[in-house]
This record gives structure tokens, C-alpha cells and sequence, in this order.
């Protein structure tokens, strides 16, 4: 909800821009685990002096390829599906809307517990600024 908050204070489209940088930080993080995995396959396959210092590399490189890529989908899925609703339904004006409501709502400990899970029970009731009409986003 803390990243949801964005959008309240800073606006949709700068909202939508971190959440693709951010998305994409976690893409490059899942490949540099991909190279410590294959590391890892390498140096366990090696000798027997290596094959303890491999695991481990195999072992920590796989935690942090699927960690990363469950990151990369689950960010991505909610800006792509937030971005496809942001269009004002009676003028077509892209993200130029201000907030009037949101829900669940924000946890003062500033944690991302409905983006973890996949963006359940996330709304946003949203004003067209050149037009006024009100929608939700879901
Ligand atoms: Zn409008």
C-alpha cells in the first residue's frame, strides 16, 4: 500500500514509471542470480575441494533467480493492470486523474502486504481532472 500511496501524492505516471524501474531492478537482480547459480552448477561439477563452495552458490543463486522473478512478474502484473484502467472512460485522457479514495486501507507501518499478494482487494476511486467523471481502478 506504501507504493500505492504514490500514486496519491506523486500522480499516476510517475507512480507507473518507478514501479517500471523498480520492476525491472529486480529483472537485472534475477539475472546476476542466474550467473551465480550456473557458477555454482560449474563449480559443484568441478572437484571435490569446490563442490561445498558450488552448493552454496547454486543454492543462494537459486533463491535469489525466483525470489527476483516472483518480484519482477508480481510488480509488473499490477502496473500493466492499473495502467490499462487509467485511461478516463468518458474523455480518454491517460492518467490525469486525482484520487479520491483507496482501499485496503494504507498500513501505517508503510509494508506491502497487498502487493505480496498479488494486488487483492487494491482499489482506487479516481476523478478525471479534465472532465470530472469518477471510476475505479481494480
Ligand atoms: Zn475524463
Amino acid at each position: 500500500m506504501a507504493s500505492l500511496d504514490r500514486i496519491r501524492t506523486d500522480g499516476f505516471r510517475r507512480w507507473y514509471e518507478r514501479q517500471l524501474i523498480e520492476c525491472h531492478a529486480w529483472l537485472v537482480s534475477w539475472f546476476l542470480g542466474l550467473i551465480v547459480l550456473v557458477s555454482g552448477i560449474e563449480l559443484a561439477g568441478a572437484g571435490s575441494g569446490s563442490r561445498f563452495g558450488g552448493m552454496l552458490l547454486l543454492v543462494g543463486g537459486l533463491a535469489v533467480t525466483l525470489f527476483s522473478w516472483s518480484r519482477y512478474r508480481l510488480l509488473l502484473e499490477i502496473a500493466e493492470r492499473l495502467g490499462e484502467q487509467a485511461v478516463c472512460p468518458n474523455c480518454d485522457a491517460y492518467a490525469k486523474f486525482s484520487t479520491v479514495a483507496a482501499g485496503p486501507i494504507p498500513l501505517p507501518d508503510g509494508g506491502d502486504p497487498a502487493l505480496e499478494n498479488h494486488g487483492g482487494g487494491i482499489w482506487l476511486q479516481v476523478k478525471c481532472r479534465k472532465c470530472g467523471n469518477e471510476w475505479m481502478l481494480r
